[in-house]
């Protein structure tokens, strides 16, 4: 069944990195196929213009690489994801690598050095907290395999479409 999906905008091509340059990856362009996707960038929203100074998250703020606290940049970001999630009824979402806004599970370690550490970025880390399932790009494969016809919370999950049908997994699960 085709479902709305929020992908950061750098991932279709778009040039909003902080360096003006995009990051096109044709596994999730690929999804378009299927689903609908709803490009986004959450430091455009928040405020901030292309090119910027790179920014990384340093005990819990924002900062960019000369020290400016951008943090309310990127909540209100992270905020206009949200809005438009719930506008247009997506459960799901792609997000860039590493980001301070948009990074799952790993982000820069705050030194600027290309450092890594476990962490999300504040977009991810909201969607996530509001119940949307959220997935780096590297993952974006997962959703191509789901033909899950169910609206279920989370829709393209289908491991979690096993737990939540209780009975076994659905015939139409390819995992
Ligand atoms: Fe891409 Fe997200 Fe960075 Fe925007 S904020 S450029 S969408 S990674």
């Amino acid at each position: 069944m085709p479902m709305n999906i929020l992908v950061s905008a750098c991932l279709l091509g778009l040039a909003c990195r902080y360096d003006g340059s995009a990051k096109e990856y044709p596994a999730v362009l690929a999804l378009a196929e299927n689903h609908t996707l709803i490009p986004f960038c959450p430091e455009i929203y928040g405020g901030l213009s292309t090119p910027r100074e790179p920014c990384e998250i340093i005990d819990g703020r924002v900062r960019s690489q000369s020290g400016v606290d951008v943090t309310p940049q990127f909540e209100k970001g992270a905020q206009e994801a949200l809005r438009l999630a719930a506008a247009l009824q997506c459960k799901c979402a792609l997000l860039q690598d590493r980001s301070p806004s948009c990074g799952v599970g790993i982000i820069h370690d705050g030194t600027f050095t290309g450092g890594l550490v476990q962490g999300d970025g504040l977009t991810a880390r909201l969607l996530m907290e509001n119940n949307l399932r959220v997935l780096p790009a590297t993952r974006a494969a997962e959703l191509a395999k789901c033909q899950c016809p169910s609206n279920c919370r989370r829709h393209g999950d289908c491991i979690a479409c096993r737990e939540h049908h209780r009975d076994g997994a659905p015939s139409y699960c390819q995992r």
